[in-house]
């Protein structure tokens, strides 16, 4: 490489060709075996590397117009060398990038059709039929519920619970053991109920869309807690406008009679359970500590509490798992008959416990995870859903995606927001990652609130002082 801003597409390409593969781009400027990482920010490049030295670079030189532009061509280059040196091509041909819909989605909101998107995609990044029509369809689903979204000065709020029954293998999540934490979680609320206040001024009298609850894993706290959380939410914001709230409870081991009656009480209507395998023995693998029989206990327990809308998550290509066990958890999701469910491909973060275990649990083959998802558009199927809303991830199984299905009228439209990009976004709590949407501009800034638990307590002045800055 003699070139650093075209690390991360080579990166991104040779990685999914190579999946579980180390891979060194020797650079004659940035030696980028010992390079970190580089974010774009303020116009400036910051480029971090592991002795812990920082270099910035202005933007305008890294991003000019011909770096716009060669950037195609030279991935397209890459492509094809990499296809014809090792047989096979790529699902999603040369695009490395996290939210592939918004490519069709330019071309719907400029009235342009699925053929001329669906024309574009196979010229310009080589996407294979089914991606194409994936990525298509999902697009023109998600316009649909956008179309009915105000967006203007509306916005949708996040409130994030950063703790969990305990840690499964493949998290990266801000999330801490609750053992550990449990008596620092009536002071962490206090935090977050300040934060909540602050907030609530700064937005005036904006309305809000959609209210998610995520984490970490909301419901390990206890009934009380919730209860507490909940009617809090309600005194300081105007829910009034609200169409979705949802509450993660991702982890059956979080969930009583009690606590879902407790959510219910307050009129969500929206949870999402998610076993991620119905194989014990993987379950025991990934450290989720809860049996398959009690993922279906919580989903009847939930349907009988009144929750009229349930998502469950799948992920697939977890460690040992083959396309014989994905059928058996298909089948298992198939009886229960969730509303949504949304299927990830296995995602190898740095900052999880088995990036720090390849060895013992290596990656699934490509071709294995790409069946399974194929296995999982079966079932959503048969099962009567459409696929809304899709996203990608940096180090997915396969390179491939993370889709959202739905029976239709039970999209989550939060999870559109979030990936369109077209509505702000304001993240409460620890880890929270806000987005400020200026549509005019096609601009989005973030504001990042700290992902430790106790640098949040302890920073909460400076935590609202943050949002300040862009929202008061
Ligand atoms: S339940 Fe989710 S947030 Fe909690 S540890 Fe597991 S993956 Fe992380």
């Amino acid at each position: 490489m003699n070139d650093v801003r075209y690390e991360n597409d080579i990166r991104a390409l040779l990685m999914a060709f190579f999946p579980g593969e180390k891979i060194v781009l020797d650079d004659v400027r940035f030696q980028p075996d010992k390079m970190m990482d580089v974010t774009y920010k303020d116009g400036r490049a910051a480029f971090c590397f592991t002795d812990g030295t920082d270099r910035m670079e202005d933007e305008t030189d890294l991003l000019d117009a011909d770096y716009r532009m060669g950037k195609n061509q030279i991935k397209t280059a890459v492509y094809d060398m990499l296809c014809r040196w090792t047989g096979h091509t790529l699902p999603w041909g040369t695009l490395t990038g996290i939210r592939p819909t918004k490519i069709p989605m330019a071309f719907y909101d400029e009235g342009r059709g699925v053929k001329e998107a669906d024309a574009y995609l196979e010229k310009m990044y080589k996407v294979s039929e089914s991606k194409r029509r994936l990525c298509t369809q999902v697009a023109a689903n998600e316009k649909k519920i956008l179309d009915t979204i105000p967006f203007g000065e509306d916005i949708s709020l996040y409130i994030g619970i950063p703790f969990c029954p305990t840690i499964c293998l493949y998290c990266s999540f801000s999330s801490f053991p609750l053992k550990v934490w449990e008596r620092k979680v009536p002071t962490y609320l206090g935090a977050l109920f300040k934060e909540m206040d602050a907030v609530a001024k700064m937005i005036g009298g904006r309305k809000i869309t959609t209210v998610y609850m995520g984490g970490g894993t909301p419901t390990s706290l206890s009934v009380s807690q919730m209860d507490r959380l909940l009617s809090h939410i309600e005194e300081t914001f105007d829910l009034s406008s609200v169409r979705e709230f949802t509450v993660e409870a991702g982890r059956p081991d979080s969930l009583d009679e009690r606590k879902l009656k407790a959510i219910r009480d307050h009129g969500i209507r929206r949870v999402s359970i998610n076993p991620q395998t119905m194989n014990q023995k993987t379950l025991d693998i990934i450290g989720r500590r809860h049996t398959a029989l009690q993922v279906e206990k919580a989903f009847y327990m939930a349907r009988e509490a009144g929750f009229s809308n349930i998502n469950m998550d799948l992920i697939m290509g977890l460690p040992g798992e083959d396309t014989e066990d994905v059928a058996r958890t298909l089948d298992g999701v198939r009886r229960l008959s969730p509303d949504s469910m949304t299927v990830h491909s296995l995602a190898v973060k740095r900052a999880s416990r088995l990036n720090q275990n390849l060895e013992a649990y290596p990656p699934a083959p490509p071709r294995t995870v790409d069946r399974m998802i194929e296995m999982s558009w079966e079932a959503a199927q048969d099962m009567g859903m459409i696929p809304y809303y899709l996203y990608r991830q940096k180090n997915i199984s396969g390179n491939l995606e993370n889709v959202g299905y739905a029976r239709p009228g039970y999209e989550g439209i939060y999870n559109i927001l979030i990936m369109e990009e077209k509505q702000t976004i304001v993240a409460l709590g620890a880890g929270g990652s806000s987005k400020i949407v200026y549509p005019e501009e096609n601009r989005i800034e973030r504001i990042e609130n700290v992902k430790n638990v106790k640098d949040y307590m302890e920073r909460i002045d400076e935590m609202i002082q943050r949002k300040r800055k862009l929202l008061g």
